[in-house]
């Protein structure tokens, strides 16, 4: 948008999964659900995305359509690809696909890189950061993490909970490879004096999990959210309720398993027969968690192995796995922005908002098609 441009939206604007209005406008970066005095009645207006008529003093773009607050990727991976950090132009590119599919606000769930000049691109979605992966010596992907033991864990956590925005991401399980299977990470007594460290300093902690071995002591740590969860178990999941403790499912990287567990096999057999296992499972797990209330919250898992811009996919996929298609949206707008701390379509707020041809309440895989991409309040895709 020019200067003093407004943007004009109308049709249905999903405020909340029941809170629907006819209308918003953009002024200065803004939403507002009052008219623009400057501005006319805006007749003229055509369906779909079109420039309408200057009116008053400012001009006026009119878009129809329904509306949702920009989508929130609550696992994603920004400056990182199956090799370690990249550079500035891929991350770049990284982020503009996200944009592009509707991505407004990232949680970053560990990255390499230095990602921090993106705050300084209006034109790029918000990130909040993680900081950087802390993971055991030799337990995790190659040139992705802090690799440490157990005794410089706090320390580790607390540095990271400083650089980043508010979250930590731990290394919760990964392969033994002297055991042959996943086994957990931290024992109980560095993972309380490490999760204490970050709530201290304000961060909350995430941890990656694909076991149900690694869930007890992390749960007894005070842990805040856990990535994958693919290891709950009926003993656990009552637990994870009673604490708020969230969930962020990434199925569409779960999908990835057997593959994962052909390349094991020969060497780890026990180990591919467990990721085996998780992933068959993996709808009833997330089902089971969503019966018994677990915050959800929808995430890619891009950047690693992963291509970006898969928000749509993974919404789908927790359609599949048992939420109804306004729970499943909520994971990745609403509620997410709501878990996160960020605004969604509120009088004031940032302007950061997707227009959808059809009603994504009906039919989630609206999400892969949006008609317009608001960011600031300018149109960016
Ligand atoms: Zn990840």
């Amino acid at each position: 948008m020019s200067d003093g441009a407004v943007l004009h939206v109308r049709g249905r604007v999903l405020v909340g999964p029941e809170d629907v209005r006819d209308e918003l406008w953009v002024v200065d970066g803004l939403v507002t659900f009052s008219r623009p005095t400057a501005v006319g009645l805006g007749a003229g207006a055509e369906p779909g995305s079109g420039s309408g008529s200057a009116s008053g003093s400012r001009d006026v773009r009119t878009v129809e359509g329904w509306v949702l607050p920009g989508l929130v990727d609550a696992h994603c991976h920004v400056g990182l690809d199956a090799h370690g950090a990249v550079d500035a132009a891929t991350s770049e590119k990284q982020a503009i696909t996200d944009r592009d599919t509707g991505t407004l606000l990232i949680r970053d769930a560990g990255s390499a890189a230095d990602t921090r000049w993106i705050d300084e691109r209006e034109d790029l979605p918000r990130i909040i950061r993680a900081g950087r992966h802390i993971a055991r010596t030799r337990r995790y992907i190659r040139n992705y993490a802090h690799e440490i033991e157990p005794g410089d864990l706090a320390a580790y956590v607390r540095a990271e909970a400083r650089r980043g925005d508010g979250w930590v991401k731990l290394v919760g399980d990964w392969i033994d490879r002297e055991h042959g299977d996943l086994t957990a990470c931290w024992p109980g007594d560095a993972l309380a004096e490490a999760i204490a460290a970050a709530h201290e300093e304000g961060a909350r902690v995430t941890a990656h999990c694909f076991a149900a071995e690694s869930l007890p002591d992390l749960l007894a740590a005070g842990i805040d959210c856990v990535e994958h969860a693919t290891g709950l178990t009926e003993e656990l999941i009552p637990v994870f309720a009673e604490r708020g403790v969230a969930i962020v499912p990434t199925l569409v990287n779960i999908a990835t398993f057997p593959q994962l567990a052909a390349g094991g096999e020969a060497k780890f057999p026990a180990w591919a027969a467990h990721m085996r296992r998780l992933h068959e499972r993996r709808y009833d797990t997330v089902g089971a968690a969503h019966d018994a209330g677990i915050p959800i919250y929808v995430g890619t898992d891009a950047g690693g192995s992963l291509a970006h811009g898969l928000v749509a996919e993974e919404v789908a996929e927790l359609v599949k796995a048992g939420l109804d298609p306004a729970e499943a949206l909520s994971a990745a707008s609403w509620g997410a922005r709501a878990w996160l701390g960020r605004p969604g379509l509120e009088e004031g707020a940032p302007a950061d908002f997707v227009v959808y041809a059809e009603d994504p309440r009906a039919d989630v895989r609206v999400l892969a098609d949006p008609r317009l991409v608001v960011l600031r309040g300018r149109p960016v895709a």
